[in-house]
């Protein structure tokens, strides 16, 4: 029999992702408090829901992809939420990103009332959220996880188990720390060559085949013009907002706190996102970092 899937959250990349699932003829209920983000789905034949309780009530697995900690805290435990509501047994995945003490706490509650709960955090953008590409980083048991591969296969090609309830989101705060670091390095160097001259696409190219590669330069590249479909090339638009961004490097010092664990380019790299954001940059793709960081150059040597 068909699995009954409720899919909660359709924005940037819960909407392609639960496009895919439909696509692969899954019977699928949707949620979203964005009205907007729920007809895109209702096109492709998903059923939109009025509320959380009837998206869940018939479902045998419930998808969330939220902003972050409140929102997955609401859509979970409210009383109108998913674990009052959702069908006895029902696996549980949560892949919004997010603190990893809360998603352990959403997941005992889960397990408390019977659920079965993952913690499936994503990496690979709206891009690979579209494509079905995504690499979802697991967190909780095994056999959760294999209850769920069959759907995550659908919509991400690579799929990691990173250990017990919440290291799903511990792995993925480590990743985006990285990526937050290797943009503005990709930014600063490309404003370095621009600035001297050089043309983006070539100096691009060159670093792409040189020690400085990276997922940034190379699939993701900041500098309008020099790619195809990425935000950069949109203005900015449609991709991994600053403010997400912003988020995860704050989770991530949570972390590195509590962890008394050094990371001196991961805290610098937040108080530029947030200084980017404060400028009024917080709904622009994180790549628009280039342009903060090119806006200190013509600062000091106006
Ligand atoms: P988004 O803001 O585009 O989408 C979130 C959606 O959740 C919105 O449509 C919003 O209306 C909906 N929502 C909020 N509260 C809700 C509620 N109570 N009930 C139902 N729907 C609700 O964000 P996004 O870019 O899709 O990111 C979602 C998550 O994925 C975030 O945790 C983000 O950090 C993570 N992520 C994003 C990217 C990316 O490239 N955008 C990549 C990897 C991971």
């Amino acid at each position: 029999m068909t699995q009954h899937i409720a899919f909660i959250g359709l924005g940037n990349m819960g909407g392609p992702m639960a496009l895919n699932l439909c696509k692969a003829g899954y019977n699928l209920s949707v949620f979203d408090v964005m009205p907007d983000a729920v007809k895109k789905l209702t096109d492709a034949g998903a059923t939109a829901a009025a509320d959380i309780p009837t998206a869940v009530k018939n479902a045998d697995i419930v998808i969330t992809m939220l902003p972050g900690n409140e929102h997955v805290k609401k859509v979970y435990l409210d009383a109108s939420g998913v674990l009052a509501h959702a069908k006895a047994g029902a696996l549980l995945i949560d892949s919004s990103t997010i603190n990893a003490d809360i998603a352990r706490d959403v997941a005992k509650s889960a397990t408390q009332k019977g659920f079965r709960m993952i913690d499936a955090p994503v990496s690979g953008g709206t891009a690979g959220a579209a494509a079905g590409t995504l690499t979802f980083i697991v967190g909780g048991a095994a056999a959760d996880l294999e209850s769920a591969r069959p759907a995550l296969e659908k919509m991400g090609k690579n799929i990691f188990h990173a250990g017990a309830s919440g290291a799903g989101q511990l792995a993925k705060i480590c990743n985006n720390m990285l990526l937050a670091v290797l943009m503005i390095g990709t930014s600063e160097a490309l404003n370095l060559g621009v600035s001297g001259g050089l043309d983006p696409k070539v100096l691009s190219e060159i670093m792409s085949k040189s020690s400085g590669r990276n997922w940034t330069l190379e699939v993701y590249n900041p500098m309008p013009g020099v790619m195809e479909n990425v935000p950069a090339s949109r203005g900015y638009t449609g991709g991994f907002g600053t403010d997400l961004m912003l988020k995860d490097l704050g989770l991530a010092m949570e972390i590195a706190a509590s962890a008394a664990a050094a990371t001196p380019l991961g805290a610098h790299a937040r108080e530029l996102y947030k200084a980017h954001s404060e400028a009024g940059s917080g709904k622009l793709d994180f790549s628009s970092i280039l342009q903060f960081v090119e806006k200190q150059k013509l600062a000091k040597s106006a």
